[in-house]
């Protein structure tokens, strides 16, 4: 029997558990910290065996393969045994999609995954698909993946601590929103190494499968030029004329996809500012793509209610705005924020996610 070991016992490895134990594995679970009592009652519930606050070298060299959380740094001498052992360690999302069959969706980008996702995920659901959701977006895949939900396609938020364990993953349709310096930290202060991460998206996609992404960003499009990527490119722009992809043609988005054509205007937008037309482009590219009606793509993006506390309204007192962006996690995120505003605002920042 192959020995699964998953290192963190959170929603993604509690998940990776569960779906380890059905497709038959020998599954241990460790974590250096203190298991959650939910975590520990579906451990329980599946007589999935596990450790907490501490790490038994002992059990964990043992596996054939181990199931990291994102969380956990690469650079403890553990993840370094475990590697000098040869011993693969990947990502509950790859994990996941060795055993899903419908298409996936995978959005990344230093800003804008969370909208992106949930209003790719809106458009589908307009059209009555069944969608799976997933990434940092409610219920972890394998979970999903292990009760036998597969619906029509799933979309997932995916980001670059999980691009860094990605070995099979392979996305259908993949968004790549932007990169700007974000936990550069984690990455040596190597801005190329966190590029690189993200372009990860990439790795198993065909010629079948397609990047969507953001022409304006001149990091990104700079790295597609420098290493080239098998995938159909879809690129969006808010500056330049797009022949295949979506751009902003004075207030209207224009998508063609193999002179396919739909035209949205801007102003019927729900959401506000550039950057939202730019994940709007985004989602309703995908759309375009899988052949959802052009009427329910646009009537999507008239009422989809966004992201609660990202770049949310919240009262208009004498004409002056107050807005909730308590969220707003990085520099770029505060830019885009405050460049969508054309009225006198009061901006509501801070809080940690
Ligand atoms: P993430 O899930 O990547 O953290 P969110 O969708 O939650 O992103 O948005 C976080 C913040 O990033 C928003 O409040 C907004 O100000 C900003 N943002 C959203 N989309 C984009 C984008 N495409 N480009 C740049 N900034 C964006």
């Amino acid at each position: 029997m192959q020995k699964l070991v998953v290192l963190g016992a959170g929603e993604s490895g509690c998940g990776a558990a569960i779906l380890g134990k059905k497709k038959g594995f020998e599954v241990f679970v460790s974590d250096k910290g203190t298991i959650s009592k939910k975590s520990k009652d579906v451990l329980l519930h599946n007589n999935i065996p596990f450790e907490e606050e501490k790490h038994t070298e002992q059990q964990i060299l043992s596996a054939n393969l181990v199931i990291k959380s994102p969380g956990i740094p690469d650079t403890i001498p553990l993840i370094q045994a475990i590697e000098q052992k040869g011993i693969p360690i990947i990502d509950e999302l790859d994990f996941a999609s060795r055993y899903y069959q419908k298409p996936i969706i995978a959005i990344t980008g230093s800003n804008g995954k969370t909208t992106t996702t949930l209003l790719t995920s809106h458009v589908f659901n307009k059209a009555d698909k069944r969608v799976i959701i997933a990434g940092n977006v409610g219920q972890s895949f394998a979970k999903q993946v292990a009760s036998e939900i597969d619906g029509d396609l799933a979309v997932i938020e995916i980001s670059s601590f999980q691009l860094d364990r990605i070995e099979t993953f392979k996305p259908h349709i993949a968004i790549l929103l932007n990169i700007t310096p974000d936990h550069l930290d984690r990455y040596n202060d190597d801005f190329e190494l966190y590029a690189a991460s993200k372009m990860r998206i990439t790795k198993n996609q065909t010629k079948e499968d397609y990047l969507i992404y953001d022409a304006d960003d001149e990091i990104l499009t700079n790295w597609l030029k420098d290493h080239p990527v098998q995938s159909t490119l879809l690129p969006f722009s808010l500056v330049k004329k797009i022949e295949n992809g979506a751009y902003l043609d004075k207030k209207n988005i224009t998508i063609t996809i193999n002179n396919n054509q739909i035209i949205m205007p801007t102003s019927s937008l729900t959401l506000e500012g550039n950057h939202n037309i730019k994940n709007a482009m985004a989602a309703s590219t995908v759309a375009h793509l899988l052949k959802i009606r052009k009427q329910t793509i646009r009537e999507s993006l008239e009422n989809f209610q966004g992201v609660e506390h990202r770049l949310e309204q919240v009262l208009k007192i004498n004409k002056v705005q107050y807005i909730n962006d308590s969220k707003a996690t990085n520099v770029n995120a505060t830019y885009y924020a405050l460049e969508s505003m054309d009225a006198p605002t009061v901006w509501i920042v801070g809080g940690v996610d």
